[in-house]
């Protein structure tokens, strides 16, 4: 039977690396919600709006991905989609003591099960603050971005630079 994975993050912006996750979790599970936060004590490049327009971009080939934006906390959200599990990427061991913490909170908070998932090799070094040096550098960042976004992010970022 199909099931629902949410992917939660920032997506600031949403990369190949997010893009690989998004394919495998659906491989999975059958369909996969990105959940944007809107909250993050992180101040971000892109509005949520500007998040959500790139992730959407970027996920709408594949019918199994949708895109929302992440309305109180992540196992909220989760819980309200009937959501049988929370996605995440595993790339380094950085990431690795950052999911062990976002796995404790999320148990607390009453979430599904977290799936953490091995990023694979040729994936590992992308991140969306490197993409947002290529940028800040003006250096070519349209490797690491999916191909369908490539349009929506040069118009924001146009839009940022007047
Ligand atoms: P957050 O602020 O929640 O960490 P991110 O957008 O940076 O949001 O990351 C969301 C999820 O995507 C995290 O689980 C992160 O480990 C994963 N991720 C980030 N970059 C990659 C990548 N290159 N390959 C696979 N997963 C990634």
């Amino acid at each position: 039977m199909e099931k629902i994975a949410v992917f939660p993050g920032s997506f600031d912006p949403f990369t190949i690396g997010h893009a690989e996750i998004c394919r495998r979790a659906a491989d999975l599970f059958g369909r996969v919600v990105v959940l944007v936060s809107q909250n993050s004590e992180k101040k971000t490049l892109f509005s949520a709006e500007e998040r959500l327009e790139i992730a959407r971009a970027a996920c709408r080939a594949d019918a199994r991905l949708s895109v929302a934006l992440c309305e109180g906390t992540v196992a909220d959200a989760a819980c309200a989609l009937g959501a049988a599990c929370v996605v995440r990427g595993l790339r380094d061991s950085a990431d690795f003591a950052a999911e062990a913490r976002f796995c404790g909170a999320m148990r607390e908070l009453g979430a599904p099960e977290v799936v953490l998932l091995q990023v694979h090799r040729e994936y590992a070094d992308v991140s969306s603050t490197f993409v947002r040096e290529l940028f800040y550098y003006g250096r070519d960042y349209r490797p690491y971005l999916p191909e369908a976004a490539h349009e929506s992010v040069r118009r924001l970022l146009q839009q940022k630079q007047k």
